[in-house]
Formats: C-alpha cells, sequence, structure tokens
C-alpha cells in the first residue's frame, strides 16, 4: 500500500527513465568499463534510496557518494551494493567505513595507516581508492614524486585493498583535459612500476564520459547523464529526463491595473490581472532569482509567475489563459514538451547548472516514483 501524499507539490521519478539511462550508459561504454552511478546529495534530488535498485539492475556497478552520511543512509538500507564515497572523511570518523564495508577515497599515507590498522581491530579489509590531483586543485595528492612514493608506501600496507586510483577532470578545454590525463597516465605508469596494480582506473565524469571515449579507463563516474540530464554536444547517448516537477493552484483572485504582488510590490499589474497562487517557493528548491523570468505550464499553456518568489508560495499570471480552476495541476519542470520548463531551461533562466537545479530540491517535496506509467511508490520524508 502506498502512503498517501499530504502534500501538492510533488516531484515525480520516473524509474524507467533511469533504467533506461543505465542502459543507454552501458551500451556506450561497453562491459570492459565499470559504471559507478553518483547518488551524492539524495540521488541529484531523485532519492537516492528509492532509485539505488533501479540503478544496480540494469548496469551500475558501484554507488557513488560524496559523504559518509550519505554512504551510511545506503549501507542501513543495502547490505551487499558497492558504495564509494568521492570526497574525504575525516580520521576520526573512518572507523565507520571499515564497518560499514564502505570504498573510500584517500590522499595521504596517514590515513591509509589509519584504515590498514582499523582493518585489522574490526577483522576487515578495507578498500580504498586514491585521489591523484592532475590540476583541479581540489583533493587529492599534488602531481609530484614524493607523492608517488606515498602511494607505492599505501599500496604496501597489508591490510589495506588499494582498488583503485582516480582523477578529475577541470573541463577547461581540450587541450587541458588531455594534459590531465597525460599526467594522470604518467602518475600511474611510475606506480606500476613497483608490481602492482590497479584494478579501477578512472578520470571520466558524465561529461567526459561521453565526449572522451580514449579517456574511460576502467570506470566512468557517470552522474547526470543516470538522470538524463545533458551537458554535452554529442549525439551518441539518447538520455530521458528521469523527474518532472508538479504543483497545483491554491487559490485565484482578481486585481486591479496597479495593484503589486508579493514583497516590495517589485511586480505591479500593468493591466487587470487573475492572479493564481501556487503552495512552492525557494524553500522547496526553486530559484529565487527566477523571479521575473520564471514561468510554469498549465493545461498545455505557459503562465509567466509574477512578483517575487516566496519561501513557500509563488504567483502566477493566469489571465491569458482559458479559466483555471482551484486544484488544476501546474507543471513547474517538466521535459521540455508540451511547454513546459526543462530541466535545462530552468537552468539557463536560474543561472545555474542543471544538477543544482535537480539537486536543491528539497525534502519538504514528496517523491513519488513511476514504473510503466503507474505510481510505485510515494515518499513522504517529512
Ligand atoms: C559529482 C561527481 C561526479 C559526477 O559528476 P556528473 O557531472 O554529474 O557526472 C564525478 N566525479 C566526482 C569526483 C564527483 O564529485
Amino acid at each position: 500500500m502506498n502512503e498517501v501524499c499530504l502534500r501538492d507539490t510533488v516531484l515525480e521519478v520516473d524509474l524507467d527513465s533511469i533504467a533506461y539511462n543505465v542502459k543507454a550508459i552501458r551500451k556506450m561504454v561497453g562491459n570492459e568499463v565499470a559504471i559507478a552511478a553518483v547518488v551524492k546529495s539524495n540521488g541529484y534530488g531523485h532519492g537516492a534510496l528509492d532509485i539505488a535498485p533501479t540503478i544496480m539492475e540494469n548496469g551500475g556497478d558501484y554507488l557513488a557518494v560524496a559523504t559518509l552520511t550519505e554512504a551510511l543512509e545506503l549501507r542501513e538500507k543495502y547490505e551487499k551494493y558497492r558504495i564509494f564515497i568521492m570526497g574525504y572523511t575525516p580520521n576520526e570518523q573512518l572507523e565507520y567505513i571499515v564497518k560499514g564495508e564502505i570504498i573510500q577515497t584517500i590522499f595521504s599515507l596517514e590515513q591509509g595507516i589509519i584504515l590498514n590498522e582499523l582493518g585489522k581491530r574490526f577483522g576487515k579489509k578495507p578498500i580504498v581508492h586514491i585521489k591523484y590531483d592532475t590540476g583541479f586543485n581540489r583533493l587529492g595528492f599534488q602531481d609530484n614524486d614524493q607523492s608517488i612514493e606515498e602511494i607505492k608506501a599505501i599500496c604496501r600496507l597489508e591490510n589495506l585493498h588499494v582498488e583503485g586510483i582516480f582523477s578529475h577532470f577541470a573541463l577547461a578545454g581540450v587541450d587541458e583535459d588531455k594534459l590531465q590525463y597525460e599526467k594522470f597516465i604518467s602518475a600511474i605508469s611510475k606506480i606500476e612500476e613497483d608490481n602492482f596494480k590497479f584494478k579501477y582506473k578512472h578520470i571520466c565524469d558524465s561529461i567526459a564520459g561521453v565526449n572522451y571515449p580514449q579517456y574511460r579507463l576502467d570506470m566512468i563516474r557517470a552522474g547526470a547523464i543516470i538522470y538524463g540530464l545533458k551537458s554535452y554536444r554529442s549525439d551518441e547517448l539518447k538520455l530521458k529526463q528521469a523527474v518532472s516537477f508538479k504543483s497545483k493552484i491554491y487559490h485565484i483572485k482578481k486585481i486591479k491595473k496597479g495593484e503589486g504582488v508579493s514583497y516590495n510590490y517589485k511586480w505591479r499589474a500593468p493591466r487587470d490581472t487573475i492572479v493564481g497562487t501556487m503552495p512552492f517557493g525557494y524553500s522547496d528548491g526553486y530559484p529565487r532569482n527566477m523571479t521575473d523570468k520564471g514561468y510554469v505550464t498549465i493545461k498545455g499553456k505557459k503562465a509567466p509567475l509574477i512578483g517575487v518568489i516566496c519561501m513557500d508560495q509563488s504567483m502566477v499570471d493566469l489571465t491569458d489563459l482559458n479559466p483555471v480552476a482551484v486544484g488544476d495541476e501546474v507543471i513547474i519542470y517538466g521535459d521540455g514538451s508540451n511547454n513546459s520548463v526543462s530541466i535545462q531551461e530552468a537552468s539557463e533562466l536560474g543561472a545555474t547548472n542543471k544538477n543544482e537545479i535537480v539537486c536543491r530540491i528539497t525534502r519538504r517535496t514528496p517523491r513519488i516514483y513511476k514504473k510503466s506509467g503507474k505510481i510505485v511508490k510515494v515518499l513522504n520524508y517529512l
């Protein structure tokens, strides 16, 4: 039995689209390249726990997250999946990694030693991937000889399984990306001189994984493309956006020309206007800077938002639409068809990127999961 949905602002997630995307990615990379499906930030807003099985049953090999808390949430529900933290975990929290059999990124000999010891203490052999910085300058061993020596020392730790080494592209352009790739390969070959082999070498995220087949190595870390969010020009990969963000009209009123709407009367009616009020705002993840730019879609027609976007509510100009009633459905984001705002367009209007548009959708918005057009789960976080 599904829970009753007690909110009319909802995020619908089409599990068939996610399955389709994972299969398409598998087809693109072939069977020799592993897919680490990136489900950080609650699965880019889609709900990590409820999309994980769809991902893993359709070709995903790893679930990759950014933080320990995200990893533990997944581990609590899924005993078997391989869960990989791509970010840093402080020393004092590393025992949770070992106990939870989570694969951890490290970029210091110190953490290698700590994990090696914790493994002994808990009777486990922790698995790590080494992060190697080839120029992004965020996390990782810096590209120099001392780092190579330290990595070799990590690889010699007996109770540690050094399964992979990875880097991350800045995507600053074809030439600079190539330079990063070459630095990475050169460092790996120096480390592997020592009779050591990494099972997984990886440097590609979604964009690089699509644009640079020659750089895929043993694994890609695919985030955006799992969700059908495209950020590249290649037509090789056909994807389906998995989410639609929906709400309803809760209140309708007529106002006179010259009256203001919302804070500061930043918007004033240029004519007699029919105003609709909808129960979503920036607290639901709708960008406040959509003020004066955003629109929603009602019965297939575009309707401009008016006035400053509030925390919990937004207003829409209904004057030019056929009669709209309280309770009518509003499409906040759709797949771009039927005049809906796609995630791509939302990112342009909101002056951000597609990943931010979806991952900022908060827990106040219930997730509704669909399969074969039917609702299979309603998830009320609150
Ligand atoms: C988030 C992240 C990814 C996935 O990025 P997409 O552009 O969404 O594919 C890959 N690698 C690392 C290290 C990340 O932090």
